[in-house]
């Protein structure tokens, strides 16, 4: 079988199970399996496939439909155009989460911070803590994780791209790690941290099921980080320092109100779909010790 007859079998079997996007799916397999870019799938549009690779094709397209998400099948996933490891330890990072990368970018540019001090909370895979410090030649990030196993991967991603030197990791429960030690010195916090309400856990696109629940689940109300960070922030950040968090579509409002008090006033960015996505706080007010 060629690589265009292999490709077109798998899409009309990926659209008989409902996968959301058929054709991206099977050439991201096929390219990954091949050690390919997808671009040279259609150089070698005609190019037969030998058996290890038919039987290879095969297994990918029946785990894909079990239903794993393809970056689990690849171990990779593009995050702000770095390739990035992944496994089921992690959540998946999404192009949404970018947007935050991207503010927290333009902030240390606008205030001139050469040398940012950043704590980014539920590292995960490490996609936001890795971008910063790749983008952000002199920054130092701190990424905070709950999960050994996370970590791990985190720390791969790191050594990935060298970054060992400014990037560090630590187990810990939010900003727990940082109470004792620090005093307002870190110029950025930046988190996506868990904001699915648990009665909307059942009803994930069951791709998503397959991610760990550890960072998905934000409590009865979504909001159950946002609150405990609420009790924190104010005593690690700098009195100019910026809070930078992904939310929930429906919580813009709650967390303005959590925060808004010690911090200032928010300002919110949608996301690609035009929804609430992100929520900026940058403090003016002094610290009353
Ligand atoms: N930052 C990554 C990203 O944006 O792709 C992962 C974000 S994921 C939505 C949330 C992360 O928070 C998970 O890695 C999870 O293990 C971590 N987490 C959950 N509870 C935590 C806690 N109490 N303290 C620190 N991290 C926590
Ligand atoms: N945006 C993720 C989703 O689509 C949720 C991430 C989070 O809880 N921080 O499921």
């Amino acid at each position: 079988m060629e690589i265009k007859e292999a490709l077109n079998k798998a899409v009309d079997f990926f659209k008989k199970h409902q996968i959301s996007q058929p054709r991206l799916d099977a050439e991201v397999l096929l390219a990954h399996l091949m050690g390919m870019e997808r671009i040279q799938l259609y150089v070698n549009y005609d190019l037969p496939l030998q058996e290890d690779e038919l039987k290879g094709y095969r297994q990918l397209i029946v785990k894909r439909v079990s239903p794993l998400p393809v970056a689990y099948l690849t171990g990779e996933k593009e995050f702000m155009s770095l390739a990035l490891k992944v496994n089921p330890a992690v959540l998946i990072p999404r192009p949404e989460t970018e947007l935050l990368v991207e503010e927290v970018i333009n902030f240390c540019q606008d205030q001139g911070l050469k040398e940012p001090n950043i704590v980014d909370i539920g590292t995960g895979s490490g996609a936001i803590a890795v971008s910063l410090a790749y983008y952000l030649a002199g920054a130092r990030v701190l990424g905070i994780d709950i999960s050994r196993k996370a970590l791990a991967v985190a720390r791969e991603n790191i050594c990935s791209y060298q970054l060992e030197e400014r990037v560090k990791v630590i187990q810990g429960d939010l900003l727990e790690p940082l109470l004792k030690l620090h005093k307002n010195n870190v110029d950025i916090i930046v988190a996506n941290p868990p904001y699915i309400r648990a009665t909307a856990m059942a009803s994930l696109p069951p791709d998503v099921k397959k991610e760990p629940k550890e960072a998905l689940w934000g409590g009865d109300d979504g909001l159950f980080f946002y609150k405990k960070l609420g009790q924190q922030v104010a005593q690690v950040l700098k009195p100019t320092g910026l809070l930078a968090l992904e939310i929930g579509d429906d919580q813009a409002e709650s967390v303005r109100c959590l925060f808004n008090q010690q911090l200032g006033p928010a300002r919110l960015l949608k996301d690609y779909a035009g929804k609430n996505r992100i929520i900026l706080f940058e403090r003016k007010q002094q610290v009353v010790s």
